[in-house]
């Protein structure tokens, strides 16, 4: 993680937010590379759910429109949704140290012959660094010598033996309460109860909320979905893993809404399928990409009887070899809009047109992080390559690469940068391409490998006499000799492919 995070800042894809400042803890500023890499993933999204959504399991094309709503809703939708009094997780905090942290992320070994104290790590702790305070605190006492507990499986009562993840001492360790996630501000002058609201936790709220609008202005027959991508907030106690969990992100929600007689599960099994699929062809390679199905306890109560709720988990290296969630594909029953209907007061439910029946629909989700995504994908490019100048290369994929081609010509003499000139102008009107002239030919070629980019294109001396460029293929390094005319194909052929 760290060669990740280095690259990030080193090379302008992801920022430490105010740095200048000290930054400010669970939030980031995406860079020059970064906001690309992050539209591209964006775009795509967009482009398969809303613009050419799939086609469904009975051969039809599904219909998905699109939505952006404001971040700041009225705080009854938050009431309906249960997040102002349910959207909240354990937390304990740390005497000594004044440190909050979650309790479901923490583990605490336990030694096996109950004599001496207890450790209790974040759940990522890496094993060297386990090792190595054990090693400190445990008096002879090895990893072999404890068994592991989650926390919120450790009583209260045993705590005043527990050493906290970041101190010597036992028992510091506050016991655990609830604290809400949502994020609040007033608005207007005044800074009272009445004008509290809240930055939304979740982009689905106002899909939910403006179901009937929706119905009502457009074409749309159920089943069909609306989308939307945007930032969320979440107070989250421990920000950590980088962008992994942040305090502002950003989410790519679709729920898709469909008539309850429908064969739900059947549909949930399309989404599951289509979901990872996605992540797929963009990039993620399959031996790190997994379904995680939720336990009964995890399960929202109004899912308890549906089909339930599957997350798809990357295997990010922090965490690596466990998984953690980058996507969920959640059933969410009738729940939210009966709720908002017995809220509001208004009607939230939908006429068949053919039997003139109102029903309320049944919703099925699919909640993706956008910036987790970006982590995602962050992780997978990073590739160790010592035989190159770089020591590394990052290997995304043509679709969501920031840069798609660099125009190099080898010598910045000889005709050579007019020609790259040339070809540069016509070429960014497709996509975006780089033209650098400057440095030895090796220095360029390395600069382009750590931002990822898939080709470089380089004009020679031959160029001159029979208008053929060599391209370069990012990750085997091969070069094929191609007309000047054919190259702006050539790649357009590589990002679709
Ligand atoms: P977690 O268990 O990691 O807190 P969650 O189950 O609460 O996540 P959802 O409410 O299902 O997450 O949100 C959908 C998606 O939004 C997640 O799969 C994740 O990709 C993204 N997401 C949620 N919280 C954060 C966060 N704090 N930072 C970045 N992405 C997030």
């Amino acid at each position: 993680m760290k060669d990740i995070v280095s690259l990030c800042k080193r090379r302008g894809f992801i920022f430490q937010a105010s740095e200048i400042y000290g930054g400010v803890n669970g939030f980031w500023d995406y860079g020059p590379l970064g906001v690309e890499l992050k539209n591209n993933i964006r775009d795509l999204w967009w482009k398969t759910m809303v613009i050419t959504p799939p086609i469904g399991p009975d051969g039809k094309p599904l219909q998905i429109v699109g939505l952006d709503t404001a971040i700041i809703q009225n705080p009854q939708l938050w009431k309906a949704s249960g997040h102002i009094d349910g959207f909240s997780d354990p937390m304990l905090d740390c005497r000594e140290t004044k440190l909050r942290y979650r309790e479901d992320k923490l583990i605490a070994l336990k030694p096996k012959d109950s004599q001496g104290h207890g450790f209790v790590f974040h759940e990522d702790a890496e094993q060297p660094d386990i090792e190595s305070r054990l090693k400190k605190l445990a008096k002879g006492k090895s990893f072999i010598d404890f068994e592991t507990v989650p926390l919120p499986n450790i009583d209260y009562s045993e705590y005043s033996n527990l050493v906290g993840p970041d101190t010597k001492t036992a028992g510091t360790l506050t016991e655990p309460k609830e604290f809400n996630l949502m994020l609040h501000t007033y608005l207007g002058a005044a800074s009272g109860l009445e004008n509290k609201a809240y930055l939304r936790p979740e982009t689905c709220g106002s899909i939910f909320t403006n179901f009937k609008n929706v119905v009502d202005t457009s074409r749309v027959r159920i089943p069909f979905g609306i989308a939307q991508i945007g930032k969320s907030f979440r107070n989250e106690v421990t920000p950590r893993n980088f962008i992994f969990r942040s305090r502002e992100f950003e989410q790519m929600e679709m729920q898709f809404f469909c008539d309850p007689k429908d064969d739900i599960k059947n549909w949930f099994d399309f989404w599951k399928e289509t979901r990872k699929k996605w992540w797929l062809n963009i990039g993620l390679s399959e031996n790190k990409l997994h379904f995680h199905a939720h336990s009964e306890e995890d399960l929202a109560h109004y899912a308890k009887n549906g089909v339930g709720a599957f997350d798809i988990e990357y295997q990010y290296p922090f965490i690596a070899p466990n998984f953690d969630e980058l996507e969920g594909i959640h059933d969410r029953s009738q729940f939210d809009l009966t709720q908002h209907e017995s809220l509001s007061g208004k009607k939230m439910q939908y006429q068949d047109l053919q039997t003139n029946e109102w029903f309320t629909p049944y919703v099925l989700e699919t909640a993706a992080g956008l910036t987790r995504g970006v982590l995602a994908i962050l992780c997978e490019a990073y590739t160790v390559d010592e035989t190159r100048p770089s020591g590394m290369y990052m290997n995304f994929h043509p679709s969501v690469a920031p840069k798609k081609a660099a125009i190099l010509p080898l010598v910045a003499k000889d005709g050579q940068p007019e020609v790259a000139q040339k070809l540069y102008m016509s070429m960014r009107e497709h996509m975006n391409v780089d033209l650098d002239i400057k440095q030895n030919i090796g220095k360029r070629y390395a600069r382009q490998d750590e931002i990822g980019t898939p080709f470089c294109v380089t004009i020679d001396p031959k160029t001159l006499e029979d208008q053929t460029v060599t391209i370069r293929e990012r990750n085997t390094m091969a070069q094929e000799r191609i007309h000047l005319d054919k190259v702006l194909e050539y790649i357009q052929q590589k990002i679709a492919s």
